[in-house]
This record gives C-alpha cells, sequence and structure tokens, in this order.
C-alpha cells in the first residue's frame, strides 16, 4: 500500500509528493515540526503536541497553515488512510515558498504544511534491556525550546552516538551540565532515590513525554526536582535514564562506555516505563 501524506492543501502519494524548492524550509530550516504517538488508533496527549507547535510558530512568527480543528481533522484523516492504528502522526509546517532570501518574505506567503503517518510496534510491557549513551558538546542554538526543522547539530550528534554503537548523544553545555539528548530528554536518578531533570528554558525541548513522565512520577510518590545535573552527577548516578514520544522512558545503562548503577535497568525506569505504556493504553492518566 502506498503511503498517503498530506501536502499542502491535498492527500498525495508520499514518494510521488513535492515542495518547491524555493520553500524556507528546505533552503533555510525556516519551519518547525511535531511527532505525536498513535495507540490503538487513538492521538495520544494530542492536545498538548498541538499547544507547542503552537508555541513554535508563535515564537517564530509563522503563521498557523491552517485552524487547530481542521489540523486535528487531517492528522486523523491522514492515519486513517494510511491505516495505522499503531505508530507516530508528523506534522511540519514552514514560512512557504518564497524566493531566497534570508528576511521574510516582504509579499506574504501561505505557510507550508506536511502531514504523515508512519506505523510503529508500541511495547507491551516494560521489557527493556537499557541502552547506552555517548556525551557530546552541545553546539547548537540558544532556542532549543523551539521544536524547529533545523536539526543538523542533533543529527550529527546521533550519527556519532550510532558509529561508537550507542542508542543516542547527550548534549553537554559548556559547564558542564547535561541538557538533553539528541532526540530525547536526560534523566537522572540520584543516591537518595530522587529524579532529577533540567528545568524547561531555552536550552532544551519541553517534552511532552518529560511532562507525562514528570507528572505520573510525582503521583505515584517520586521525588521529581527539576535542576540541571553534570556529567560528574550523571557517572554517579543510581540510574539514568531517558525519555520520547517513541522511546517512552528507557534507561541508560552506560554512558561513554561508563557502567551506570550496576549496568542494568534500574526499578524507577522500569516501573515509570510501565507507566507510560499504560498512559499510551489510556489505561492511566497523565
Ligand atoms: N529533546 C529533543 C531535542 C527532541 O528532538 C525530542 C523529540 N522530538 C525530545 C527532547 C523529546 O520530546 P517528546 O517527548 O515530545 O518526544
Amino acid at each position: 500500500m502506498s503511503r498517503i501524506a498530506f501536502v499542502n492543501g491535498t492527500y498525495q502519494v508520499q514518494r510521488r509528493a513535492a515542495v518547491g524548492i524555493e520553500d524556507r524550509g528546505y533552503q533555510l530550516a525556516d519551519g518547525i515540526y511535531e511527532v505525536a504517538p498513535v495507540m490503538d488508533g487513538r492521538i495520544i496527549d494530542f492536545a498538548a503536541h498541538l499547544d507547542r507547535m503552537a508555541y513554535s510558530l508563535r515564537e517564530l512568527r509563522i503563521q498557523p497553515p491552517m485552524p487547530r480543528s481542521a489540523l486535528e481533522f487531517v492528522c486523523r484523516e491522514t492515519l486513517a488512510r494510511n491505516r495505522v492504528r499503531d505508530g507516530v502522526v508528523y506534522i511540519q509546517a514552514t514560512r512557504g515558498e518564497a524566493p531566497r532570501d534570508h528576511g521574510f518574505p516582504k509579499v506574504p506567503v501561505k505557510p507550508a504544511v506536511v502531514v504523515s503517518a508512519k506505523h510503529l510496534s508500541w511495547p507491551s510491557n516494560a521489557e527493556d534491556k537499557g541502552i547506552e549513551v555517548i556525551t557530546t558538546p552541545d553546539i547548537r542554538w540558544g532556542r532549543c525550546d523551539i521544536k524547529s526543522i533545523g536539526l543538523l547539530p542533533n543529527a550529527l550528534a546521533k550519527q556519532k552516538a550510532r558509529e561508537a554503537g550507542a542508542f543516542e548523544a547527550w548534549f553537554v553545555r559548556g559547564d558542564g551540565t547535561v541538557s538533553e539528548g539528541a532526540s530525547t530528554n536526560a534523566w537522572i536518578v540520584d543516591g537518595e532515590g530522587r529524579l532529577i531533570t533540567r528545568p524547561l528554558g531555552p536550552e532544551i525541548l519541553p517534552g511532552i513525554t518529560r511532562a507525562t513522565v514528570l507528572a505520573m512520577a510525582r503521583a505515584a510518590g517520586f521525588q521529581v526536582i527539576e535542576r540541571p545535573f553534570s556529567v560528574e552527577e550523571l557517572l554517579g548516578a543510581r540510574e539514568a535514564f531517558l525519555t520520547s514520544t517513541t522511546s517512552l522512558v528507557r534507561s541508560v545503562v552506560a554512558v561513554d562506555q561508563r557502567p551506570i548503577g550496576n549496568r542494568y535497568p534500574g526499578s524507577v525506569g522500569r516501573t515509570l516505563r510501565q507507566l507510560c505504556i499504560d498512559h499510551y493504553r489510556g489505561r492511566v492518566d497523565a
């Protein structure tokens, strides 16, 4: 079955769909995106994803490509046309197509929008062998809170991780603290069992999974402290884990080949992973 994408107002066979070569997303990374999980045909935390998308657009002064209710409809329709009941829906919006010029188009243009859907099999239980991460200098810009399509440092970091046999790269800032991963938020559990993750701010993407896990962890009685943590603290942590829409919660068992804890997924990570799976399955409210 051919994949179908919604491209600037029409549903098209994805491999034949095209955008103009002067689309500002293509030329200047002048655009934003969203990825929301879909389970049993439901889009999980959809409102939070649309809110974050609205924030990203607002911060870049890009007009919403369509009203929110229309976008909701298009996302559901794209999932249906691709028969995706488990997977992700991807939304991308750019400032649109205009003669190449760094400044905004002088004559207003319509923002461009693409919606696509992809099948993924979600885990059915908290089984997780744990993953390894590497650290890499955070060379990104000062507005990582915007979900921009300008992902070159993230792509290079992810590639560096893969070449090192690791799953993810965690960015380290000049002050020695971990900001986040190339496509994940970063957490540790200290010796007292407290969860530590960086507070929201321009250095990190406000992960939807981060927010969900934070709320569920607190509701489950864990103490969560939002503060930056250093690489040194990470290496001495009892547990570490990452969160994202597609990874949910995954335990980090080694950093730069040095073990975290006893090199097995810890109980906090496993508990939160199960809560996250239950949330996706609609059994637990976040
Ligand atoms: N940080 C970055 C840099 C990301 O790209 C992502 C995933 N898009 C995340 C964190 C996790 O965000 P979410 O939980 O919304 O997938």
